[in-house]
């Protein structure tokens, strides 16, 4: 059986194809010997890119999938048993991974204004997979449904409850594939039911978040309405007094567009910096001596502290805390800081952990199990036309 991945960012088209081991349920194995192979297509939308459109994408990964060298894997579309798609937004309609059908696509369609660079990128790519891939079932993995368990006092801001109702603005919460993944790769690390453990689980990557898992249920995470709340990262602000904005706007003149900009892409370790926002080149020129490199280290690594301790007072106790994400895999020194830092405060039996991330093995898996439980009706019908 072969799972396909699409995973439609802003401007490109990640794909992976998993396949089936017949000696076990592999879908139920964490390593990564089951993905066959994996591409992607970028700069859509471009200037000289070959695609106009994520539509577009898809039917080059199609291409790609039947190239001549793939034969032994891949022959026809029947081949593949069913899509995942990655989708960012799911509003509050969606706790969990949902196979695709007109109501899904319509929801994940209401949701765009609340990921407009995502949402409609991923809606193109799920109508160009039902066309180069007919009659293959699609199956939806949310990012933002792990955090759907979280609580209305963790989810409310407090402003007033109108706009909560007319606006839908609560915390939402993103990275949820990665903070289930890794939790439950914990669990098996730690050898006990993940429904027993308290973790925190801290993804570092470009974009930054943390989560609080009491009995593999998120109960609070560090992303809110938007990516923007939170930990400090690349380029977005994280935390900070909503004042600042209007104080900004006016006295810097900014339009509405202009300070979206400031806080996404202009903040964070770039900003306070003004050497990079990769977390390499921070490091590096901190090493050299850079004032500003080494406070933006600095308060990158004392937000996660704060959170930490704030998570383990959520939680009501702790067990581990779990580190992905391109910076959290690969700086060890972080993990070893905060781990040093608070032992006084967490006692010797929690375990400070390092996971690789694997969101498209756990979409794929969850793409599997919905795929092998239900047969939908659309189903049904599609079989019985053909
Ligand atoms: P994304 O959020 O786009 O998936 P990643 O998880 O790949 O991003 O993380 C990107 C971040 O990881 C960048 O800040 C990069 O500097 C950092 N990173 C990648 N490799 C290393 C490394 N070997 N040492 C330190 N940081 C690294």
């Amino acid at each position: 059986m072969l799972i396909l991945v699409i995973n439609c960012g802003s401007s490109s088209v990640k794909y992976e194809l998993f396949g089936e081991n017949r000696d076990s349920d592999l879908f139920s194995l964490e390593n990564r010997s089951l993905s066959l192979f994996s591409g992607s297509v970028e700069r859509i939308g471009e200037k000289g890119s070959s695609c106009k459109n994520h539509y577009e994408a898809v039917g080059v990964i199609r291409k790609r999938l039947f190239a001549p060298d793939k034969k032994r894997i891949i022959r026809k579309v029947d081949d593949i048993k069913g899509i995942g798609h990655r989708i960012v937004h799911g509003g509050e309609e969606f706790s969990k991974a949902t196979e695709i059908t007109r109501g899904v696509l319509k929801s994940i369609a209401r949701s765009s204004k609340l990921a407009p660079l995502h949402n409609p990128s991923a809606l193109e790519g799920i109508k160009a997979c039902a066309r180069y891939f007919r009659g293959i079932r699609q199956v939806a993995v949310f990012d933002t449904a792990f955090h759907q368990s979280l609580p209305a006092y963790a989810y409310l801001y407090g402003i007033p409850f109108s706009f909560y109702k007319k606006y839908k603005i609560r915390k939402y919460g993103f990275h949820g594939t990665s903070h289930r993944f890794v939790a439950s790769e914990a669990a098996k690390k730690l050898g006990k039911s993940l429904t027993k453990l308290k973790i925190i689980t801290v993804h570092l990557g470009n974009g930054c978040s943390m989560a609080a898992i009491s009995g593999g249920k998120s109960i609070d995470t560090t992303m809110g309405f938007t990516p923007l709340e939170g930990l400090l990262m690349g380029t977005r602000t994280g935390d900070m007094d909503p004042a600042i904005v209007t104080f900004l706007m006016e006295k810097e003149g900014l339009s509405v567009n202009e300070m979206n900009e400031v806080m996404n892409n202009k903040s964070g370790l770039l900003g306070l910096s003004g050497v990079s926002n990769d977390m390499r080149d921070i490091a590096r020129a901190a090493k050299k001596g850079n004032k500003r490199a080494h406070t933006a280290f600095k308060i990158f690594v004392y937000r996660i502290k704060k959170y930490i301790g704030a998570y383990a007072a959520v939680l009501g106790g702790l067990d581990g805390v779990v580190f992905t994400g391109g910076i959290g895999e690969n700086m060890p020194e972080i993990k070893k800081t905060l781990a040093a830092n608070l032992r006084p405060l967490l006692g010797n039996k929690v375990k400070f952990l390092t996971i690789p991330t694997n969101e498209e093995l756990l979409i794929a898996r969850d793409t599997y199990k919905l795929i092998k439980k239900t047969k939908t009706r659309e189903y049904k019908n599609a079989k019985s036309k053909t």
